[in-house]
Parts: C-alpha cells; structure tokens; sequence
C-alpha cells in the first residue's frame, strides 16, 4: 500500500479556507469519503468515456467540415473559390487523423497549461486533477535508518506537454497501427494462394543476387516477409496493451495501486480530485491576474494569450459554421429534390406518355433529345457532313453569322437563306422550313474558335 501524504507540498494554503462560492461548497460536498483523497474507479471510467466521445465529436466535426466544403465547391464550379473549397475538403478527408491529433493536442496542452489546476480537458470536467509523486528518502540523525516516502507536487511544465503528447499521439498510434493491421491481414489472406504457388517455385530458383535486375522483386519479398511478421505479432502486442490496462484498473479497484493506468505509472503522476485549497488558489490568482492587468500595460504575453484565446474561438465558430452550412445545403437539396419531384409529377400528369427533360439546375444531368434524322439525296447540293461541326454543311467554311434550320442544324445565314428560298426545307433533314422559321443562333467566342 502506497502511503500519499497529502499535505505535503500541493497545498500551500492549508489553513481551513472559508469556501467563497457555490461550486467551491459544493466541491466539498460531492467528495464522497474525505479521508480517501483519489477519485472513485467509476469517476476514471467516466473520465475515459468522455476523453473517447469527446474525440468521436471533433472527428464528425471534421467530417462535416469536409463534406460542406466539398458541397460549396459545386456552386462555385471552376472559380479560384471552388478549387480552393475542393482542395481543403480533399485535405480533410486524406489527413483526417493527423488534423484530429493536431486539435487534440492543442486542446489538451491549452487546457493543462492556462489553469493553475493540472487536468486534461475531460478530467477538468469531472473536476480532477494531476499531481507529480516523487519518491523520496530521509534520514533521520546519523544515517543509520533510511525512511523512504513520498511527496507531492504540481506538475512541471515539460510533464506538463508530455501529458499532452501522450493523450493526443496514444490514440491516434492506436488508430492507425490497427487499420494497418486490418489492412495487412485481408491482404495476407487475399494474396495466400499466391504466395504458396510463388513460394514452390521460389525452391527451385538460385538465391538472387544483391544487385541485380530482380532486387525490386526481393524488396517486395522482404516487405511481405515483414508484413506477414506484424500480422503474426501485432494481436499478442494488443493484448498485451490491454491486458496491462486491465491489470491496473483492476490493481486501482481493489486498491493496491494507486495508478489507474500503466502511462500515469510511467510519468509518475497520479489523478486526483480538485481540493478547496485548489479552488481558493485559483481564485487568487484571478483576481490578482485582473488586478495586475489593471496596473500594468498589456504586455507580450497578454498579446499570445488574447491570440489563443481568438484562436480557440475561431476554431468552435468555424466548426459551428461547418455544421450550419452543412444544414443549410442538405436542407437546398432537398428543396431542390421536391420541386424537381413536383414538377416531373405535374409533367407526368399532363402527358403521361411523354417524358420531358427538366432543367433542374441542381447539376442532374438531363439527355439532349435526338437529332432529326439527316436524309442525303442526290438532288440536295450537300453530299455528306462535315467531320468538323463548326463548319457550315452547305459551304464547308467556318460559319458566317450562324443560324438554325427548323431542324437544329446550324449554317451560315447566307447560305441558308439562299437554300431555304429556292427549296423550302431544310437541306439536311428534307423537313418543311420557311425562311421566317430560321433561328439567328448567339454563339459564345469559345466555342466559335472550336
Ligand atoms: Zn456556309
């Protein structure tokens, strides 16, 4: 059994403070057996849950951060704006996990950094702290006997950082160590067969030699050799790693550690609740932080902190308007959907045999009815089409002062006129199509350089 001295060292005020506010009483209050100074098993339970779901809300944050930005790039189609959208919602999706750990990590380090009270942003909920366990030795008079004890004190600035690391990197390291293992177990198995016919036949081959043609192919061998390897051991790591943790809840459980997991062992940290000295001490420093503000002149440090502090708003807004965009968009769409649903229904309705395209606007890409059927005969002066479209069928030249035959084909005015006066019809399709029935067409400078 670890002895804590609690008096030593981690509260300075000790003399019985006068509890100032409502959550100072009842910081009081809540502690549940006040000669047992460590959190309850259930409240580090707790503490874990949120630390994971806390994770799992900035991670769909990202998501619809990502999908908003993808969804505005269509409006914007091709401008500077639209590329740029499309590019942060590529970047979103690819490095998902490193942008979760980056968050994570200043989350973190901002939270066991600006308080006097050392916790990690989901053990201040639950109004925890962590304090440093030194081992110390003491010998009393001439030496002969050596006490051994602890001291507590409140964490160092490195210790501090390391916390944040560990909180922000464990998961992540998790994370993709086991995709990785997904990854390379469905490729063992898939690539099993392959490898026992490959492996046949490799008997027969002479060792290669280092340097030749076929050193890509040993490469490969040796990257399979360790992918298989990982495969093999990765489940014995795990189990490892989780049987450890088991093994020091259950040792915090029944009290015989004071560790609740095997990283607080390493850092030599243990968690425990915030404690009324705690409380008063960070009132103090409030007030004398206003106090000095108001006397001094801000300073460099007040610059940093009032841009943290901007930079921590800016990334709650911008994840606030990512989802409200996000609303916003899906809600358009399915407006967009009901009236296009609404006006093919009444379509439908009118002429059920026939189905007419719907411009919807929304980017749903609507088939072109067919050309009118091009009926070349002898007595017409055209003999076939030209292969390039631009090109009036009746002058074989780039089209001067475009226009429409009753058909859609489009000639030169001139030409048509002319055709149209002498026949009456169109000079592809053999179609009725009077003079006054032609159709100046507008087309953009682009495509007329096509
Ligand atoms: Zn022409």
């Amino acid at each position: 059994m670890n002895a804590i001295d609690s008096s030593m060292g981690d509260n300075p005020a000790s003399s019985v403070a006068i509890p100032s506010s409502v959550s100072a009483l009842l910081a009081e209050e809540t502690t549940i057996d006040p000669l047992s100074p460590l959190p309850s098993f259930l409240e580090l339970m707790l503490v874990d849950a949120t630390t994971s779901s806390g994770r799992a809300a900035l991670s769909a944050a990202l998501d619809a951060t990502a999908s908003s930005a993808a969804t505005s790039a269509v409006a914007y189609r091709d401008g500077w704006k639209g590329r740029f959208l499309l590019a942060v919602a590529r970047l979103g999706r690819r490095y998902r996990a490193e942008i979760l750990l980056i968050l994570t990590y200043a989350i973190e380090r901002s939270c066991l950094h600006s308080k006097s009270i050392c916790a990690t942003a989901s053990e201040s909920v639950y109004s925890l702290k962590r304090s440093k366990l030194y081992p110390m030795t003491s010998s009393d008079g001439a030496g002969s006997s050596t006490t051994a004890y602890r001291s507590l004190a409140r964490l160092p600035t490195h210790d501090k950082t390391r916390v944040a690391l560990i909180a922000s990197l464990g998961p992540y390291l998790k994370d993709r160590l086991d995709t990785w293992y997904q990854n390379a177990r469905t490729r063992e198995q898939m690539g099993m067969n392959e490898q026992e016919f490959f492996s046949q036949q490799q008997q027969q081959q002479q060792p290669l030699s280092p340097g030749s043609f076929d050193w890509r192919l040993q490469r490969k061998r040796t990257m399979e050799k360790i992918r298989s390897l990982f495969v093999l051991v990765y489940p014995y790591l795990h189990m490892t790693h989780e049987g450890t943790i088991v093994f020091y809840q259950w040792s915090y459980l029944v009290g015989r550690s004071v560790f609740y997991s095997p990283s607080l062992h390493a850092l030599g940290m243990i968690i425990r609740r915030v404690t009324m000295a705690d409380i008063q001490t960070q009132n103090n420093t409030k007030s004398l932080v206003q106090s000095s503000k108001e006397l001094s002149k801000p300073k460099i440090e007040d610059a940093m902190k009032a841009a943290r502090k901007l930079a921590g708003y800016g990334l709650v807004a911008a994840v606030m308007i990512g989802w409200a965009s996000n609303i916003r968009t899906e809600l358009h769409r399915r407006r967009q959907q009901w009236i296009n649903e609404s006006v093919s229904s009444q379509i439908n309705n009118r002429a059920p045999n026939i189905s007419l395209p719907v411009n919807s606007g929304a980017g749903i890409a609507v088939p072109p009815p067919q050309p009118p059927k091009v009926m070349l005969s002898a007595n017409t002066p055209i003999q076939s089409l030209p292969l390039n479209k631009a090109l009036c069928p009746l002058c074989r030249q780039t089209r001067v002062n475009p226009v429409a035959s009753t058909s859609g084909y489009v000639f030169c005015y001139r030409c048509l006129v002319l055709y149209v006066r002498d026949h009456g019809t169109c000079p592809l399709t053999g179609l009725p199509c009077p003079e006054s029935k032609l159709v100046r067409v507008y087309e953009t400078e682009q495509e007329h350089d096509q």
